[in-house]
């Protein structure tokens, strides 16, 4: 049918030219190693990590462990993300009670070259030491109130410095043994900064994303936004934060954190921060 066989021609055109606008866009920046710096990025792949697991129970209130609330909010951000960010890859670091030790889920992470990391926790105070009666006693501290985000403080470690230099530069082949990676070439330990100040940055930003959300959206009090050594995030290669999402020992935050209610503003406040993230690392050319 002449028709059919116009619009085939019309479609062809159309997606010659985007191709070419396209190609003509991509040769106008300068050319970069790292997908994500590309004016092209696009946002696939997240992990979620429900912290500790099996045998590591992490911290405990009067009835509930931690492990088991933060698969309880992973699982139920599992859903919530590919029900409403259609175009995106989610990937769990368990959905058991399991224990998964926190190299391998960096290894998970950085194998699928992920573009985000949200590490779910529950915080919790140790107990104060007091003087009754002359006795030393240990006695519970349940003051603790609030959301807490985390981001990790880069260090020299052979093993976050190899993960980064074997993710970015994986089409070059380099296998960089540790010994490698302590006598970088000057060329490779610029690149390497390069990527750890992008990392931290957008980790520090979508930290405040989400804190805003619990703040603004949920009325959470909030202890802010945090960079340290965090453990659990060493060894990621890409942006990543922790969310500690209360105070499982404080009996009002266990009780929200184990009710749908909780758990729900939670993991859409977690939803909205990650469009809007995005939003704005797939929009704003880098
Ligand atoms: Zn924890």
């Amino acid at each position: 049918m002449k028709n059919k066989s116009f619009k085939l021609l019309i479609y062809g055109l159309s997606a010659f030219f985007i191709t070419f606008i396209n190609v003509a866009f991509a040769t106008g920046h300068p050319v970069s190693r790292d997908s994500s710096v590309s004016a092209r990025f696009k946002f696939r792949t997240l992990v979620i990590d429900a912290g500790h697991g099996g045998r590591a129970t992490g911290a405990s209130g009067s009835y509930s462990l931690e492990k088991n609330v933060t698969l309880a909010i992973a699982l139920k951000l599992q859903q919530a993300v590919q029900k409403e960010i259609k175009d995106i890859n989610v990937l769990m670091t368990r959905t058991t009670d399991v224990f998964v030790n926190n190299g391998l889920r960096a290894v998970m992470a950085n194998d699928n070259k992920a573009n985000l990391y949200i590490s779910l926790h529950c915080n919790s105070l140790p107990n104060v030491r007091k003087v009754v009666n002359g006795k030393t006693v240990s006695v519970p501290n349940r003051s603790g109130k609030g959301v807490l985000l985390l981001v990790n403080i880069f260090r020299r470690s052979g093993e976050q410095v190899a993960a980064i230099m074997e993710n970015q530069f994986a089409e070059e082949e380099k296998a960089y043994s540790k010994k490698e990676v302590n006598a970088l070439s000057p060329e490779d330990a610029i690149m390497l900064n390069v990527y750890r100040d992008k990392y931290r940055k957008q980790s520090i930003h979508f930290a405040n994303l989400v804190n805003n959300e619990f703040v603004n959206t949920d009325g959470r009090n909030s202890l802010g936004v945090i960079e340290q050594g965090v453990q659990v995030l060493a060894q990621t290669s890409m942006p990543s934060i922790l969310v500690e999402t209360g105070f499982i020992n404080n009996p009002e935050e266990e009780d929200y954190l184990n009710s749908d209610q909780g758990q729900n503003e939670i993991v859409n406040s977690i939803v909205r921060a990650i469009k809007q993230y995005k939003r704005e690392v797939e929009q704003v050319p880098q």
